[in-house]
């Protein structure tokens, strides 16, 4: 008798009938293992020798169901680009079940492309390679740069064809998130007009992501705050790397504070805060520059599914007081998510001691300027400040047409060093070092991402494991990795599109 691969607890199953369809992934002709996370398979306990190989594809595509999954169709609605659909759910996914990792963190394992369910409207349930791959290289990116998000487990290929604009070869991810709890999960509940459930889903989420705050009186407006500054450091760790999620729709917002559902994004490369790569976001809702604003948006929605479990709707003050209690955290957003922006590029700007946030706003305000007006690579221009930190400041002026002015802001710049120096004395070695931990010089570049997944899907991996290496150590200064540090030819980044 094997071992089970997977030691499943399942309380999303156990606890929370009439949230759910229990489901089963459809069967698949062939199945084919793409792609296996070997470490974070040993993070969850997981068996991983059961799982490698034809029988883990066997698994990974949905044929094999584990011992002790049970495969389940989750409930949500959505906010999509501002219109409300009250009923989207997992059209396309399955979650197996939930582990406990070695961390002692439950774990959702979820198949994405296993089939179609009741929630796929008109959809086939199916996946292709080359997105499945890019959820891949994206979240792993994402996760070695530092900032919270679901992970690729494993991709199978499935051995049929899935037709989008044309037919492509289909596969099926294994997605590990700390739940799939999201903002349209809590409005799935309130569209019904399902206080019990929304009451139960509340405690349920407090219990999972939250449970200093479980039972406690006014926890409901305590979670919403607990969300909210979760999302504001997240919003500020996506803006600091130029991330753009490309579809913040509230369904694909967590409750965890996991950057989840690595659709449309990209990284942006010429530094400009209305960057949108998305062809299906045609009014740039959700670009750059807009992702606090619209998670503030986000919030405002979670907020509308708490407010009837605090206050009745026929007591007027309790009301008030409710709706004055949510206000405050949803104008305390922009102001956290502001600060952990500033946060974050203080680091990036070397500056280690304690000082004026307005006046450091205005240095990065300055830079951002600089780089906007001289279309200069986001990424590139950060990690090269590390080397004017050192004395070497001709790699980062060779990124600018303009060198007076930013040659007038480094002066400035250097100014604000010696005061911070003198408050808190740093060799500068080891302040570029500091700075180069936080500003990485390896990103998914749009160009490079595209090939690895057209050799991908044309049946050779091997570019999709050499960028993926790359992207699993960002901040390595090794000359190894200088291939993958190269901006796209211009032309070809102001074409890029993702769907
Ligand atoms: P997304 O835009 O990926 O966040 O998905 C929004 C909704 O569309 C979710 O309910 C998905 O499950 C559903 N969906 C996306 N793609 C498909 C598909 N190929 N088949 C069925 N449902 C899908
Ligand atoms: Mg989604
Ligand atoms: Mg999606």
């Amino acid at each position: 008798m094997p071992m089970p691969a997977f030691r499943f607890d399942n309380t999303y199953a156990r606890e929370l009938p009439g949230f759910y369809t229990a489901w089963q992934p459809a069967r698949v002709p062939a199945p084919q293992p793409l792609y296996f996370n070997a470490a974070l398979a040993e993070e969850l306990g997981l068996d991983a020798t059961a799982l490698q190989g034809e029988a883990g594809a066997a698994v990974f595509a949905g044929n094999v169901v584990p011992e002790g999954a049970e495969p389940l169709a989750q409930a949500y609605a959505g906010h999509q680009f501002g219109g409300f659909s009250p009923r989207l759910g997992d059209g396309r996914a399955l979650l197996l079940g939930e582990v406990i990792d070695s961390h002692g963190q439950r774990r959702d394992i979820a198949l994405k492309g296993s089939g179609r369910t009741p929630y796929s409207r008109g959809g086939d349930g199916k996946a292709a390679v080359g997105p499945m791959l890019r959820e891949v290289l994206i979240g792993e990116a994402m996760h070695a740069l530092g900032i919270p998000t679901t992970r690729a487990l494993a991709v199978a290929a499935t051995g049929e064809r899935v037709l989008r604009e044309r037919p492509w070869p289909g596969a099926v991810l294994t997605r590990v998130a700390a739940s799939h709890l999201r903002v349209g999960t809590f409005q799935f509940f309130l569209a019904e007009g399902d206080l019990p459930r929304l009451r139960q889903l509340l405690d349920y989420a407090i219990a999972r992501h939250d449970p200093a705050l479980a039972g406690t009186p006014g926890r409901e407006m305590a979670f919403l705050r607990a969300v909210a500054q979760r999302q504001a450091r997240l919003i500020a760790q996506w803006m600091n790397v130029g991330f753009i999620h490309g579809v913040m729709n509230t369904d694909n917002m967590t409750i965890s504070g996991e950057t989840i559902d690595y659709g449309p994004c990209a990284f942006m490369e010429a530094y400009s805060p209305d960057t949108v790569f998305s062809s299906i976001d045609h009014g740039g809702r959700y670009a750059y520059g807009n992702q606090p604003g619209i998670a503030r948006w986000n919030l405002a929605r979670l907020a509308e599914t708490l407010l009837p479990l605090v206050a009745d709707e026929n007591d007027e003050a309790a009301v008030q007081r409710v709706v004055a209690e949510a206000t405050a955290v949803i104008d305390g957003f922009p102001v956290w998510c502001a600060q952990a922006l500033l946060q974050g590029q203080r680091a990036k700007l070397g500056l280690q001691a304690t000082a004026d946030d307005e006046e450091d706003g205005r240095l990065v305000d300055a830079w951002l300027a600089l780089l906007q007006n001289q279309a200069v690579d986001f990424t590139l221009a950060w990690r090269l400040l590390a080397d004017a930190a050192e004395g070497r400041p001709e790699p980062l002026r060779d990124q600018f047409r303009d060198r007076a002015a930013l040659d007038a802001w480094l002066q400035r710049w250097q100014q604000r060093l010696a005061q911070d120096h003198a408050a808190l004395p740093l060799p500068p070695a080891e302040r570029a070092a500091a700075m180069r931990r936080v500003s990485p010089w390896v990103i998914p570049r749009n160009h490079q991402v595209e090939a690895a997944l057209a050799a991908a899907t044309a049946g050779d991996m091997a570019p999709f494991h050499t960028l993926l290496a790359a992207l699993q150590r960002p901040f390595d200064s090794d000359p190894a990795l200088a291939p993958y540090a190269v901006p796209a030819p211009l032309a070809e980044t102001a074409a890029y599109q993702t769907f």
